[in-house]
């Protein structure tokens, strides 16, 4: 007999099929930057709705944006990153594209799932998906 199996267990087995193909096909979205240049300041002003998506710290971010552009800024009371200079929304977006794929994005498994520790002062990317240990460039 072929379906001998009971229904209890087939039943099993489909449940953890689709929590399998669930982990693996987690969908992250990538935050987009809402950009406005006022004169000559560029102002990120979902900068820490970016931060608080992609469970970053603040100063980080900032400081990797402010390095790549090599630009001035700070932070203001709404949370938006007033950059001096005038840039554009894409090559804000490029950049954070950037910061993803290195200081958030496991190398290993893909997953976004991740905490930067450090080690003997030595940055790691650390997955908290399949547990990977990736040593990251200081920003
Ligand atoms: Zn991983």
């Amino acid at each position: 007999m072929v379906f001998n199996y009971k229904y209890e267990t087939l039943l099993d087995r489909l449940y953890s099929s689709v929590k399998v193909k669930g982990i693996k096909t987690e969908v992250f979205e990538m935050p987009k930057a809402d950009v406005v240049v006022i004169g000559g300041y560029t102002v990120l002003r979902n900068f820490k709705s970016i931060v608080d998506s992609l469970r970053r710290n603040a100063r980080h971010l900032q400081k990797y944006l402010l390095k790549e552009l090599a630009a001035a800024g700070s932070v203001d009371e709404s949370g938006a990153l007033i950059i001096h200079g005038r840039f554009s929304s894409r090559a804000i977006n490029v950049l954070l594209e950037r910061y993803v794929k290195y200081y958030v994005k496991c190398p290993t498994c893909g997953s976004w799932h991740t905490v930067i520790k450090k080690k003997k002062k030595v940055p790691f990317l650390v997955c908290e998906a399949c547990g990977a240990e990736t040593s990251i460039k200081p920003v």
